[in-house]
């Protein structure tokens, strides 16, 4: 079925109340395993229409922000989740407490009973904070999705920033990026006082529960089973010694690349002198081409990216009023997966068509599973699909970037190097902010800077807003989904491996993977590596493994993308150094062949002509 022609009604919360009621007594009624079997099936299906109802309205009020029948929907959700999750755990309970534990396990798995375990610790207790949770995330979205800033003359929304923030002249970069800071600034006090006020709830619901902080309790809530804050910790400790001395010195050959002394913070997004590779082309042209690339990768990929186009289950271009960032969801009913994004015009738009669309396969392999609770796995094992599918997708990258493709290959890896110490330090951030529930706004904006310094001691903010340590406010994550970060730079370790593995062997690599997609959520984070044939990012030394080898990748990158095009540009202004004009002129002209063809070389080729007064 078409996205747009999926019926919304709201859902009858007397219905759906009774429902949950009836299901927990006829569990603890029954007489036998098998009786109790069809009553979690049938109550697996129940769910799976009520959670696409939800989702329904939530992706149509992402598409509209403004739409005020689904935001009305949207509050009616948020007062009644809460209380939907807390009947939930009251099943969970009956099914947890069954005794046809054996029976069921045999049945479901044994990860199934885990998932529950991690579900009983809400109880009616928590709705109100929950409710209070809900209500200032949406808070929060709103001022993004409702920002304007305003840079030379025009007005963009947060989301509309990234182009302007990677352009190639420094001064516009500068600017686009004060532009942004100053938005942030502007709005300080209200970021500081809805983000004080979710530390605050998030601590009171957890010491409601019986939880000493909010740590423990959002791990359970995260279904995080086999690991803890600690593991975490020392996961970060590995970071620290691998991949923040790497990033500094992708950092300083960028700095060399770009010819800038004083490399600044709003250098980082720029990889290239003559700009980065964006893609050749518009939303259709990107579609068509993912869709070409799809059908070549494999016949499960083919199929799958032909039913997502066919049945409208994108949204991909920027609009204003359009919620900010990227998702994938699921309408489990329909068995569909549905990808929301803004295109840019940036290789961000291409991230989108691999990534998002890695979340979508493996979420439409798994549409087998019969519980809701297996169609996704947690976010640390959820992230792999999606962030190996950005690099099993590299042989097509030409479609998409031409000439330029080993320009994206090259922003694609160093982002992901890079962006790892960052991902550790907003979770470590995060765990001293729900550690010391009481400390200032102040008091954490200042052990915010601390932390990025000390995962990145070469950061050069040059704004002192950023350098008061408000850099997060920008990161969604760490007002709605508490602890949900690490995740993605554990995915990224694992896809890491998928990369160097397909490097390696394309084939054999591709079936672990799709293995791994079906699986989906039926095991844990650390077996589900297992099942993907990967080495445990937290207790291996993977880490260490693998970084050299992608250092090594990355330098052999940059040498293949500062090919001939940069060569010939530097031996043509050399020459028209030395007078030679005419053999300069024929070097610029290759170089414009090899597809160089920015405002530098043209101006060259300009004062060449002048030079011989032609
Ligand atoms: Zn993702």
């Amino acid at each position: 079925m078409k996205f747009k022609d999926m019926p919304y009604t709201r859902p009858d919360m007397e219905k759906v109340k009774k429902i949950f009621k009836e299901t927990k007594e006829k569990i603890e009624n029954a007489n036998s395993a098998l009786e109790q079997i069809k009553i979690i099936e049938e109550f697996a299906n129940f769910k799976k229409d009520l959670y696409t109802t939800i989702e329904i309205a939530n992706i149509r009020l992402s598409i509209d922000t403004t739409d005020e029948f689904y935001e009305n929907e949207n509050n009616f959700f948020n007062e009644n989740k809460p209380i939907i999750e807390t009947l939930n755990t009251e099943v969970s309970r009956a099914i947890y407490n069954s005794k046809f534990r054996d029976e069921l396990e045999n049945k479901f798995g044994k990860h199934y009973f885990k998932l529950l375990e991690c579900k009983l610790v809400l109880n009616e207790k928590a709705i109100p904070f929950m409710q209070k949770e809900n209500a200032l995330s949406t808070k929060y979205d709103k001022i993004i999705a409702n920002s304007k800033i305003i840079f030379r003359g025009k007005e963009y929304t947060v989301s509309q920033m990234p182009p302007l923030l990677q352009n190639s002249d420094r001064e516009f970069r500068k600017e686009a990026y004060q532009a942004k800071a100053k938005f942030f600034e502007e709005h300080q006090e209200e970021f500081d006082n809805i983000y004080d006020e979710m530390v605050k709830v998030r601590t009171e619901m957890a010491h409601a529960l019986g939880y000493e902080n909010y740590v423990d309790l959002q791990y359970k809530l995260l279904n995080r089973t086999d690991y803890n804050h600690e593991d975490v910790a020392k996961y970060r400790e590995k970071v620290l010694k691998t991949l923040t001395p790497l990033a500094i010195k992708i950092r300083e050959k960028q700095a060399e690349r770009l010819g800038i002394k004083d490399f600044k913070y709003f250098d980082e997004a720029c990889d290239f002198k003559d700009g980065n590779s964006n893609p050749n082309g518009d939303v259709d042209f990107i579609v068509k081409n993912a869709q070409k690339m799809y059908n070549e990768l494999s016949p499960e990929t083919g199929k799958f990216f032909d039913f997502m186009v066919e049945n409208e289950l994108m949204d991909l271009v920027a609009k204003p009023k359009k919620r900010v960032g990227g998702y994938c969801t699921s309408l489990d009913k329909y068995k569909s997966p549905f990808i929301f994004s803004n295109f840019n015009g940036t290789k961000g738009d291409i991230d989108v068509i691999t990534h998002e669309a890695g979340h979508a396969f493996q979420c439409y392999m798994s549409q087998y599973q019969l519980l809701p609770e297996y169609v996704w796995p947690t976010y640390d094992a959820a992230e792999i699909h999606s962030m190996s599918m950005e690099f099993l997708t590299w042989p097509w990258m030409e479609l998409f970037f031409g000439k330029n493709t080993n320009k994206f290959k090259y922003s694609a890896l160093k982002g992901a190097l890079t962006f790892i110490p960052y991902g550790v330090t907003i979770d470590h951030f995060q765990h001293y902010v729900y550690e010391n529930p009481n400390a200032t706004p102040a008091e954490r904006r200042k052990k915010y800077h601390e932390l990025e310094l000390m995962y990145k001691p070469d950061l050069d903010y040059d704004n002192a807003f950023y350098d008061s340590g408000a850099f997060w406010f920008a990161q969604g994550h760490v007002f709605w989904a508490p602890f949900y970060y690490i995740d993605y730079t554990l995915a990224q370790v694992c896809a890491f491996q998928y990369l160097l593995k397909y490097l390696d062997n394309k084939e054999k690599t591709l079936k672990e993977y799709t293995t791994l997609c079906k699986a989906g959520g039926s095991k844990s984070f650390f077996d589900l590596i297992e099942i993907g044939k990967l080495k445990n990012p937290m207790n291996t030394d993977i880490l260490e493994e693998i970084v050299p080898k992608l250092e090594e990748l990355l330098k052999n990158m940059i040498n293949k993308s500062q090919n001939d095009e940069w060569l010939y540009s530097e031996l043509g202004y050399c020459l028209a150094e030395q007078g030679r004009q005419e053999e300069a002129l024929e070097s610029y002209f290759k170089a414009i062949e090899l597809n160089r063809n920015d405002a530098w070389i043209f101006t060259r080729i300009g004062m060449c002509y002048k030079n011989m007064d032609k």
